[in-house]
């Protein structure tokens, strides 16, 4: 028996573009134990989520994760894009996408700056205090998940791992 060719199959190249898409879909099961799903989306972006630390996970690149979404981590007096050295996660952790749930306001952590020598921050060269001191005081975390996409990661699981 000879399989169709659906994508010369003029049905569905109609329906294609009725739908107004000229890609060929990607789809992925929705698995809400690896995906955010749209409830907690919403809690990332308005109030924060607080959660057991050890579901959150940092990837290869230090950033930290939740499922398949970059977050960062309110600490005490900024919050962490990163699994720095001044990171310290208590059994239970906030965690957010937006500067909303951070109030009163934080301030990033400068040595997550260190650690992922964002925008050439680099605290041990001398030279650079002015300039590190602009990219801490400019720095936004809309303009963070440009350089870092917030989601959807691909979550190869070995790529991430535990907090600890
Ligand atoms: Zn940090």
């Amino acid at each position: 028996m000879e399989l169709e060719d659906f994508l010369q199959f003029e049905p569905f190249n109609q329906l294609r573009a009725a739908m107004g898409t000229d890609k060929l879909g990607y789809f992925e099961l929705f698995d809400p134990a690896i995906h955010v799903t749209g409830e907690e989306r919403s809690q990332l972006d308005r109030q924060g989520l607080t959660l057991p630390s050890h579901q959150v996970g940092r990837l290869l690149d230090h950033t930290l994760c939740y499922k398949n979404t970059r977050v960062v981590l309110v600490g005490q007096g900024c919050y962490h894009l990163s699994h720095c050295e001044s990171l310290q996660a208590g059994d239970e952790v906030t965690i957010a996408t937006s500067a909303y749930p951070l109030n009163p306001v934080l301030s990033v952590c400068p040595s997550c700056l260190q650690l992922l020598g964002y925008q050439g921050y680099d605290a041990q060269k001398a030279r650079k205090e002015g300039y590190n001191a602009r990219v801490l005081a400019d720095f936004s975390l809309p303009q963070f998940w440009q350089e870092y996409p917030p989601y959807p990661i691909k979550r190869d699981r070995e790529l991430v791992k535990a907090l600890d």
